[in-house]
C-alpha cells in the first residue's frame, strides 16, 4: 500500500530543516534580545475560541472535528486567540507588559498554492498591558530587527484602522458591519463595500483614502496633514491619525524605513487600531511574510479585565522561501568529527585504557560516545563502510577531523586523527584526543 501525504502539507528533508532550524534559531535570537519569552499552547482548541472574533475569512477555513465526548474542537489556524485565553487564565498577575513569543504549525483549509498551504507555520510575538504607542512601535522594531538579522529585502507598511473604523462608524455601520467591510477591503474587494455604504459621497471618502500612500518622512507628515483636512468633522478618523502619526514619528526616529499605506487592512477581525504588514518581492501572489497589529479588546472579550495588546506574526515558510529566492546562505552545520574504525571484524585487542578485551568496532563506539560527551559532534557509521569509502564522505559532508581506529595503535592506547581539510596525520593518544581537536 503507498500512502500521500494530506493536501496542502509537506515533508522537510534534512537540508530543509537545517535551513529551517537556522531561520528559527536567528529568530529566537532577535525575541529574545527584545526579552519576549517563549511560550506554546495546545495545537486544537475549542472551535469556539476561534469563532467569537477571529473573523470570517478564518472560520470559513478551520479544521473543525467533534471528539469523543462531542465536544467541539478545530485545529488552531492561528495563535493570537490562543495567547489572549492562555492570558486570560494564567498570565494576568504578571508584570506589564507581557511579552511573549511562540513558533509552531498553524491549520487552514485554503486551496493551496504557491505560499499557501493547509499546514504552515508561524513565528509570532504579542506585547500585553501597554496602551501607549511605544508598545506599536517596539513591535514594529521587533519584526524589522527579525528581518534584517536575516538579511531580507521587503516592504514594510503601516495603517491605523481606526480611521477606517470611524469614518465607517460615522457612516452608521454596527461594530459586525466594519468587520465585514474591513474584510473585503483586506481582499481588495472595494466594489462590494458599496453594498455598505449608501450615500456615493461616503463611499468616495473612503475610496480616496484606500489610495493614500507615502514613502518618505516628508511626505508622511505631508499625506497624514491632508488626510486630516480632508476627514475633518469626523472625530475618531482624526484621533486614529495622530495616533499613527506618533508611531510613524517615533520609528522614522529609529531609522525604520516603511510605508504609511491605508489601504491596508487586516482580514482578522479582533484588529482595532494599529496595524502593519510585510510584504517581500518576487514571492507571487502569496508575498505577505508578515501580519499585525493592535487587538485592544480581544482580552476582555475572552473575560479578562480590559487590557491592550499588540502583536505580529511571521508566515515562516514564506519567510524560508524568500529568503532563498534572495540568494541568502545560511551558515551550515556540520559534524565535527568521523570516528572510522578500520575493520569491523570481530578480533578482539586489549585496550590499555581499561586492560579490556574489545572488538576494534566496540572500541570506536566508546570513543564516538566521550567525544559526544565532550561536547563534540560526532559521526560513526554503524553500516560498516569501508576506510576509504568513509574517509571520503566525511570529506564531502565537511567533517574537520577523523580519528582513524586501527588494532595496532589500540594496544598502544593511541589512534589516528586526520584534519580532513590539511590530510595531516598524527598519533594521539586516547586520553588527550578531546583536547587536540577543536
Ligand atoms: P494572519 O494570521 O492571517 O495575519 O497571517 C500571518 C502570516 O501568516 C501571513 O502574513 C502569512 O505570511 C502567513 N500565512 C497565513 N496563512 C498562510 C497559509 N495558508 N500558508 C502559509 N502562510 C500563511
Amino acid at each position: 500500500m503507498k500512502f500521500e501525504r494530506p493536501r496542502g502539507t509537506r515533508d522537510f528533508s534534512p537540508s530543509d530543516m537545517e535551513r529551517r532550524d537556522y531561520i528559527l534559531s536567528q529568530l529566537r535570537k532577535v525575541f529574545e534580545s527584545y526579552a519576549f519569552e517563549r511560550i506554546e499552547t495546545p495545537v486544537f482548541e475549542h472551535t469556539e475560541l476561534f469563532t467569537t472574533k477571529s473573523g470570517q475569512e478564518i472560520t470559513e477555513n478551520l479544521y473543525t472535528f467533534k471528539d469523543k465526548s462531542g465536544r467541539d474542537l478545530c485545529l488552531r489556524p492561528e495563535l493570537t486567540a490562543s495567547v489572549a485565553r492562555m492570558y486570560v487564565s494564567e498570565l494576568a498577575h504578571m508584570r506589564k507588559p507581557v511579552k511573549l513569543y511562540y513558533f509552531g504549525p498553524m491549520y487552514r483549509y485554503e486551496r493551496p498554492q504557491k505560499g499557501r498551504y493547509r499546514e504552515f507555520w508561524q513565528a509570532g510575538a504579542e506585547l500585553i498591558g501597554v496602551e501607549d504607542y511605544g508598545a506599536d512601535a517596539e513591535i514594529v522594531c521587533l519584526a524589522a530587527d527579525c528581518l534584517d538579522r536575516l538579511g531580507l529585502r521587503y516592504e514594510l507598511r503601516l495603517s491605523h484602522l481606526g480611521i477606517i473604523r470611524g469614518l465607517l462608524s460615522d457612516f452608521g455601520l454596527s461594530e459586525e458591519k466594519q468587520d465585514e467591510v474591513l474584510g473585503l477591503l483586506d481582499r481588495d474587494e472595494l466594489e462590494q463595500v458599496g453594498d455598505f455604504i449608501r450615500k456615493d459621497a461616503e463611499y468616495n471618502l473612503l475610496k480616496n483614502l484606500m489610495e493614500k500612500k507615502s514613502s518618505t518622512y516628508k511626505d508622511h507628515s505631508k499625506l497624514l496633514k491632508t488626510i486630516s483636512s480632508e476627514l475633518k468633522g469626523y472625530g475618531d478618523a482624526i484621533f486614529a491619525i495622530g495616533e499613527l502619526e506618533k508611531i510613524v514619528d517615533l520609528l522614522v526616529g529609529q531609522e525604520i524605513n516603511f510605508i504609511v499605506d491605508l489601504g491596508l487592512s487586516r482580514g482578522l477581525s479582533y484588529y482595532t487600531d494599529f496595524v502593519f504588514d510585510v510584504r517581500v518581492e518576487g514571492l507571487g501572489a502569496q508575498d505577505q511574510v508578515c501580519g499585525g497589529g493592535r487587538y485592544d479588546n480581544l482580552i476582555e472579550l475572552f473575560g479578562g479585565q480590559p487590557t491592550p495588546a499588540v502583536g505580529f506574526a511571521f508566515g515562516f515558510d514564506r519567510l524560508v522561501e524568500a529568503l532563498k529566492l534572495q540568494g541568502i546562505s545560511f551558515p551550515e552545520e556540520t559534524f565535527h568529527v568521523a570516528v572510522i574504525p578500520t575493520t569491523y571484524e570481530e578480533d578482539t585487542v586489549k585496550a590499555p585504557t581499561n586492560d579490556k578485551e574489545y572488538t576494534v568496532k566496540d572500541y570506536a563506539v566508546k570513543i564516538a560516545r566521550n567525544l559526544r560527551k565532550e561536547g563534540f559532534s560526532v559521526d560513526y557509521d554503524v553500516a560498516g563502510h569501508k576506510l576509504k569509502d568513509q574517509l571520503s564522505h566525511a570529506s564531502q559532508a565537511g567533517v574537520k577531523y577523523a580519528v582513524i581506529i586501527g588494532p595496532r595503535e589500540l594496544e598502544k592506547g593511541k589512534v589516528v586523527l586526520r584534519n580532513m581539510a590539511t590530510k595531516e596525520e598524527k598519533q594521539v593518544e586516547i586520553d588527550k584526543l578531546p583536547k587536540k581537536i577543536h
